[in-house]
C-alpha cells in the first residue's frame, strides 16, 4: 500500500464531509477502529461508510430503537427491507 496512514485518514474524513452527521457526534465517530480498517486494505470511502454505521448503530442502541432481528444490524427498529451489518461487504461500484 503506497498511501500513509495519514493520506488515507483525509480521504476517510473527506468521505464524511459528504455524509449528513451532527457535529456533536465527531467524537463517536472518532472511536471507530480506523486503523484496523487500514490494515486491511479498505478503501478510505468504505471505511467512513462503515464508521457511519457503527455510529448509526450505537445511536440506535442508546435510544432503545435498535434492530432486533439481527445482531449487528445498524438499521433502526422495524425498519423496510433486510438486515444490513455493520461489518457487510459493500456492494461493488
Ligand atoms: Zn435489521
Amino acid at each position: 500500500m503506497a498511501e500513509s496512514y495519514e493520506k488515507w485518514m483525509d480521504e476517510v474524513r473527506a468521505a464524511f464531509d459528504s455524509l449528513i452527521l451532527p457535529a456533536a457526534h465527531w467524537h463517536a465517530i472518532g472511536a471507530f477502529d480506523y486503523r484496523s480498517e487500514y490494515d486491511a486494505g479498505v478503501k478510505p470511502k468504505d471505511a467512513a461508510m462503515k464508521a457511519n454505521r457503527h455510529w448509526w448503530h450505537e445511536w440506535n442502541q442508546t435510544l432503545n430503537q435498535d434492530c432486533l432481528k439481527t445482531e449487528d444490524c445498524w438499521l433502526p427498529r422495524n425498519h423496510g427491507g433486510q438486515c444490513q451489518q455493520i461489518g457487510e461487504s459493500l456492494p461493488k461500484r
